[in-house]
């Protein structure tokens, strides 16, 4: 078994496959599955994975693998079959998918070289740069005066080759510890022997008498009050020994959690758990759709069931999105099950996340909550899998490998035979539609625990107040309850809902806002044009100087900063003291929780802020929600933007009156009967379900098809036009009669850093062969894509449209 199947490091087409490389007799004995190694590609040296060992080759004059990256594998056998499932169903590539398992400190850096490779004479300034020397670090020559053209132009002749190192980083901290390096007795001699005068050496060893276990030199030094120096001493004379450990930086202090215990669950509680504990104890798998309104128990049914993972000696993964990976939330695992509990989220460092990641691979802990990435934890006996919010779209990694967390958690669900569990306030309509087919099984948890009802919800027309001479972004009523509020010591939250800071366009007289005729959805105004645009369909039209439903010349386009709301506030109600979190003031590590403290410690009456103060937040002195657009996000060029709508505002809801006070929101909106807003005041999730779908099946959206979007992007815009065209064509030759490719349309937004993007989508329902048809695609423009730098992106399962 001399030979080694390495996936490399070269995200191009047609390097999905393994190469073979010679495993030299030095690493014979340690190499196995799953291990990163250093390998010659070409004329370069590359990163790659073991994934198989065999005896035998297809090919001879097999090259050696140069250096072994890891001596224990990076990936597990089953991460490695699941990498490659990953890729085939998001058309990425093999080591894409690889690399995005890892933490980013395990994806290696590269150091580059130049190596001379002729020993003829070169131009001067090369001479120069070289100086004598075969190989320098490419620092030097970005440190030069020589052009990138100059050495290009070498580089293109052979005359030198650009290397690549591979550099691991520092990634483990170490400290120093001090212990007795003899037996005891012989250090109680030599306490004799020393002089009266070294009463800091006889201190030292007297401690050690006392205590003989080794001890963190920091710590000793600063117990005894002692020296570097003096310890010095008495290594040298071989009493004592110093040694490097390595220590795990946990970000928590495992002592610091309030220990909480299993709470007596109630009725609804009982019925939800009872099939899930089954699977836990048959080894099982199922997915459940736990759900249940915001305070309904849904945590402590994850807890419980955990426990009895836990009991088996089994793992758990948690996946929480990352905006509600709060203290709060993290508080509630690292409460019950303590330092078993890794939390990976994204406001860690480096250093951090990669000792999380190594506690979980050791089996040093056996529960894992966090963010998207967390589902591919290097756990080898998962004994349950939780998805908390499984409605919010982080679960969607928007970028290669364009995966979703819940089909990955699904698939790994079955291959350790256990059940996973999706929770959320608001489902999808996808997760939803499957559980009503009996795909997933559904458990309903329709009460709060504290038995509360939710929080009153009040609609107010915006367009009224418009008549009423009433120009400001607050309506009357919310300005006098936000008064109120103040007077009494309580506090506020409001929400700008941002999203829609797009550009759909709607009259302000009377909220009609313009739609393709085809599509259902809202039209896009291009500024540039002064066009509408749908940008599903390529349907266009010019933008209207009147409503066509009331010919009121107050149709606009829509769009309003937290900012702009901020200095509008103030200005209403000066005495308001206002906490604003959006992207710009939350863009600093750790500046989020320390606004949600300030907040929290009411330094302020208002927190003002875009969804991310929708999530999870749970502040006791909450009694009024205010919604200052409802409908902004509701005319995206989306067609999920009712069920995202719905689900904003059944959440930001949620988050009045958690406690004693009673609460109380008000929402604003031009669209006063949207289904969407008017159903989500009532709490009226199956009514907007049912409405919902009725739309999807009219115009053909998931969950009634599948769709694939893919984008082509060039500098050029009538290459990046013909080449979309192109492969509308083709697809269209192969495609089955009921597949729709509809496009290729300009992506809402055409010019991204200026290159020109044009979109295509595919709806389907039963399309086997799509993924090799679009793979051949990418192969066919290979070449092109690779030379003219032109880009086409595959999305199997697109959430975004911009
Ligand atoms: P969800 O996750 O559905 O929003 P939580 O699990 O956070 O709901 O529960 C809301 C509150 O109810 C929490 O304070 C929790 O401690 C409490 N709770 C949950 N289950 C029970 C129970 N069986 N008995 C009493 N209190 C409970
Ligand atoms: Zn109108
Ligand atoms: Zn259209």
């Amino acid at each position: 078994m001399n030979i080694a199947k390495v996936i490399v490091d070269i995200p191009v087409s047609s390097i999905n496959q393994t190469f073979d490389y010679l495993i030299p007799e030095k690493f014979q004995d340690i190499l196995s599955i799953g291990m990163r190694v250093i390998v010659p590609f070409g004329p370069r040296k590359i990163m790659g994975f073991v994934v198989d060992r065999t005896s035998e080759s297809a090919f001879d004059k097999l090259k050696e693998i140069s250096d072994v990256l890891d001596l224990t594998p990076a990936l597990t056998t089953e991460l490695l079959d699941l990498g490659r499932w990953v890729a085939n169903e998001t058309v990425s590539f093999y080591i894409t998918a690889l690399q995005a398992m890892l933490p980013q400190v395990l994806k290696a850096k590269y150091k580059k070289e130049l190596v001379r490779m002729t020993d003829s004479e070169l131009p001067p300034y090369l001479e120069e740069l070289f100086s004598g020397r075969d190989v320098i670090a490419y620092e030097e020559f970005e440190g030069s005066v020589i052009s990138y053209y100059q050495l290009q132009k070498a580089v293109q002749d052979g005359d030198i080759s650009i290397d690549y190192l591979v550099k691991s980083k520092i990634t483990k901290k170490h400290v120093t510890m001090i212990a007795p390096s003899r037996d005891l007795h012989l250090l109680e001699e030599a306490l004799q022997d020393l002089s009266k005068n070294a009463k800091k050496q006889k201190q030292l060893l007297q401690y050690f008498l006392e205590n003989s276990e080794p001890i963190e030199k920091k710590l000793l030094l600063e117990r005894l009050q002692t020296t570097n120096q003096t310890v010095k001493i008495l290594i040298d004379k071989a009493l004592l020994k110093s040694y490097q450990v390595e220590v795990y930086r946990n970000p928590y202090d495992d002592d610091a959690f309030q220990r909480t215990t299993e709470l007596e669950l109630t009725d609804e509680q009982e019925i939800a758990i009872k099939p899930i504990k089954e699977n836990i104890a048959n080894n099982r798998h199922d997915v459940f759709l736990l759900h249940g309104v915001t305070g309904s128990g849904k945590t402590e049914i994850y807890l419980q069931a955990i426990q009895d993972v836990i009991t088996k000696g089994e793992e758990a993964i948690v996946l929480v999105p990352e905006i509600s990976l709060t203290p709060q939330m993290v508080n509630r695992f690292k409460g019950r099950f303590g330092s078993k509990v890794a939390v990976m989220h994204s406001a860690l460092s480096a250093g951090e996340k990669f000792d999380e990641w190594r506690r979980i691979q050791r089996k040093e802990v056996q529960v894992v909550v966090g963010a998207r990435s967390a589902i591919y934890a290097p756990f080898e006996n998962i004994g349950i899998i939780i998805i908390d919010e499984e409605h919010e779209t982080t679960y969607k990694q928007e970028d290669q490998p364009r995966y979703h967390a819940r089909d990955v958690a699904i698939y790994r669900g079955k291959t350790h035979e256990c059940p996973v569990i999706l929770g959320s306030a608001t489902p999808t309509l996808e997760s939803y539609a499957r559980a009503q087919k009996g795909v997933y099984k559904l458990a309903t948890l329709s009460k709060r625990t504290n038995e509360k009802a939710m929080p009153e919800v009040e609609i107010v027309d915006m367009r009224d107040e418009l008549h009423a001479g009433n120009r400001t972004m607050f309506s009357r009523e919310l300005k006098d309850k936000i008064e109120h509020c103040i007077q009494k010591g309580e506090q506020i939250v409001l929400l700008l809902n941002r999203r829609g800071y797009s550009t759909f366009v709607m009259c302000r007289d009377c909220g009609h806002v313009k739609e393709c005729p085809h599509c259902d959805i809202a039209l896009t105004y291009h500024k540039n044009s002064n066009q509408l645009k749908c940008h599903y369909c390529s349907y266009e039209e010019p933008m209207p100087m009147n409503c066509p439903e009331c010919t009121s010349d107050l149709i606009r386009y829509f769009g309003t900063g937290t900012q702009r709301v901020e200095e509008a506030l103030t200005k209403l109600i000066p005495e308001a003291s206002v906490i604003r979190m959006d992207v710009d003031t939350t863009r600093r590590k750790g500046s989020h929780e320390k606004l949600l403290n300030q907040f929290a410690e009411k330094q302020a009456d208002i927190l003002l802020g875009t969804q991310m103060i929708a999530k999870g937040l749970d502040f006791g002195n909450v009694t009024l929600v205010g919604v200052l657009t409802a409908d902004s996000m509701l005319h995206l060029p989306d067609f999920r933007s009712s069920e995202k709508t719905f689900q904003l505002l059944t959440q930001v809801s949620g988050r009045a009156g958690r406690h004693e006070l009673p609460g109380e929101v008000i929402v604003q909106t031009y669209t006063p009967d949207h289904y969407s807003i008017e159903l989500a005041s009532k709490y009226n999730f199956n009514d907007f379900y049912k409405k919902e779908m009725t739309t999807r099946k009219t115009f053909q959206y998931p969950p009634y098809v599948f769709l694939a979007l893919l984008t082509i992007s060039h500098q050029n815009k009538v290459k990046a036009v013909q080449t979309a065209q192109k492969i509308v064509q083709l697809l269209m030759k192969n495609i089955q009669n009921d597949t729709v490719v509809l496009g290729p349309t300009p992506s809402p937004i055409l010019r991204v850093k200026d290159r020109y993007r044009y979109q295509c989508m595919i709806k389907y329902k039963n399309e086997p062969q799509l993924r090799s048809y679009i793979n051949k695609i990418l192969d066919l423009f290979a070449e092109e894509s690779r030379k003219e730098d032109l880009l086409i992106t595959v999305d199997m399962q697109p959430y975004h449209f911009m």
